[in-house]
């Protein structure tokens, strides 16, 4: 051992030590603003804990004493370093394409809007007579957003209702007439502004990709072109996310998640509706694909877009905010360069391991298991019978697994560098589950709705 190191043990031990407690006071302190406040007095404990061995250490004097102080300056650096160096272990990982188009018909958004004894009704009973049991059983619901679900509330359900009216008015304005001068720009300098003006609008990422058969539906199955063919010739795609609020999302099932969800529904629509028109008006065709008025699948769209992957939840996972998103897709015949999808495989080997959605679903409709092969696409697929039955009875869009992915906290700094690792090394993957269960619960609990959300209604006398 170095005369050196022996000498000046104390000194590297304090430097250490406080870099160390600076950075669990630094967890703390972020916990504490986004309102976690376990984690903020986990963080904090462990400010306790690492002054106790730092300082009682450099106090101290016994036998070997150095060794053990090699130990604790060492120790860190090289497990940060272990931790950080690109070890992906990601090779047996495939990613597959879908195959042909999905009906638009068969998805619960287009079944529960089917009114009992109609035509439509029959029809699609008659076609799979598979869904007629379970469906009757959601029919025996409240439903979402109605008077009798457990998480009614006039006030709350009337906000997230009024954020659908207005998407619904948008609904009129998704395609248009096209102007008849064509304005001839360089493709990169068009990509490059839809980029830019559409994150001006708000979307937290866009990207461009070519317009594949399996993003477009095969049936219309919402609103009065029910059932027609699908007809969109337009060769690309324009897909952006919007953020849903984080502090809105936890506190799903209860109704701020369903007034978020329409909120941010309503964000995409204004943006893809104002894409759309700006392109019509350089004299190309567009078409907005907003909620309720959509002719492609869009975490499919985006996928292909280099947005993210499809998760466990079936939904698009953000490498920002892993799910906590919504979608807007505008496809066009307007000439742009495309993306290259960023196959980010570390996203589906933390699906594997992590399962932290399927633990907390209160209806148990998220799969444990791995991937399946489901039509020619390994994959994974929730049972959306049991998931949009649970919405019917707390009358929201739950957002439970949602909620509770590691993907889906904040974008910065702390979780940037977690989600870096999860993305660059395989004992980091294993170590931010371990993390993310210790700090924030592995079933974290529904908060209390905040005060300005409590209104007392005055009853007449
Ligand atoms: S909670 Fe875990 S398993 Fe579920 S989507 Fe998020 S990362 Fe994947
Ligand atoms: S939305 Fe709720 S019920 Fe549906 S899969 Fe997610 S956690 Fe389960």
């Amino acid at each position: 051992m170095p005369s050196f190191f022996i000498e000046h043990q104390n000194v590297f031990l304090i430097g250490m030590g406080l870099i160390i407690i600076s950075l669990f006071i630094y967890v703390a302190i972020i916990s504490y603003k986004e309102r976690k406040k376990m984690a903020a007095s986990k963080a904090l404990g462990f400010v306790i804990l690492m002054i106790i061995c730092y300082g009682g250490l450099s106090i101290l004097e016994f036998h070997y004493k150095e060794w053990v102080s090699l130990a604790f300056i060492i120790g860190p650096i090289i497990k940060t370093i272990v931790l950080f160096l690109p070890i992906r272990g990601l090779s047996k990982i495939k990613s597959d394409l879908p195959q042909g188009k999905t009906d638009e018909r068969i998805i619960m958004f287009s079944r529960m809007r089917l009114e009992k004894d109609s035509d439509r009704f029959k029809s699609y009973y008659q076609d799979h007579p598979e869904h007629l049991e379970s469906d009757n059983e959601f029919r025996k619901l409240p439903g979402l957003l109605k008077e009798g679900s457990i998480n009614y509330d006039p006030v709350l359900f009337g906000a997230s209702d009024a954020s659908f009216f207005t998407v619904d008015q948008l609904h009129q304005a998704v395609d248009g007439p096209v102007n008849a001068t064509i304005r001839k720009y360089q493709a990169d300098e068009l990509s490059r502004f839809v980029k830019k003006w559409v994150k001006k609008l708000g979307a937290l990422d866009v990207g461009i990709t070519e317009l594949k058969d399996y993003h477009i539906y095969s049936h219309v199955g919402r609103g009065d072109d029910y059932g027609k063919e699908v007809e969109l010739n337009h060769k690309y795609a324009i897909a952006f996310t919007v953020e849903m609020d984080e502090e809105f999302t936890e506190l799903g099932p209860k109704a701020p998640i369903v007034m978020e969800s329409a909120q941010q529904y309503l964000n995409a629509g204004v943006i893809a509706v104002q894409l759309g028109q700006w392109i019509r008006n350089l004299g190309y065709e567009a078409r907005a694909h907003i909620d309720g008025n959509y002719r492609v699948v869009c975490p499919l769209v985006a996928k292909d877009a280099g947005l993210g992957e499809i998760g466990r939840i079936g939904l698009l996972m953000t490498p920002k905010l892993g799910p906590r998103v919504r979608i807007g897709v505008v496809t066009t015949t307007l000439p742009l360069i495309t993306d290259i999808p960023t196959e980010d495989k570390s996203m589906i080997d933390f699906c594997e391991q992590c399962k932290k959605c399927a633990h907390v679903c209160p209806s148990d409709s998220i799969s444990l298991e791995g991937r399946k092969n489901i039509n020619g696409v390994n994959r994974w697929q929730i049972n959306s019978d049991t998931c949009f039955n649970f919405w019917c009875k707390v009358g929201t869009d739950c957002g439970r697994c949602m909620a509770v992915c590691p993907y889906a906290h904040p974008d910065n700094t702390m979780h940037n560098l977690v989600r870096f690792g999860i993305k660059n090394n395989f004992m980091l993957r294993k170590l931010a589950l371990w993390l993310d269960d210790y700090f924030y619960g592995k079933i974290p609990v529904v908060k209390d709705l905040p005060k300005w959300m409590q209104l007392k209604e005055i009853k007449d006398e």
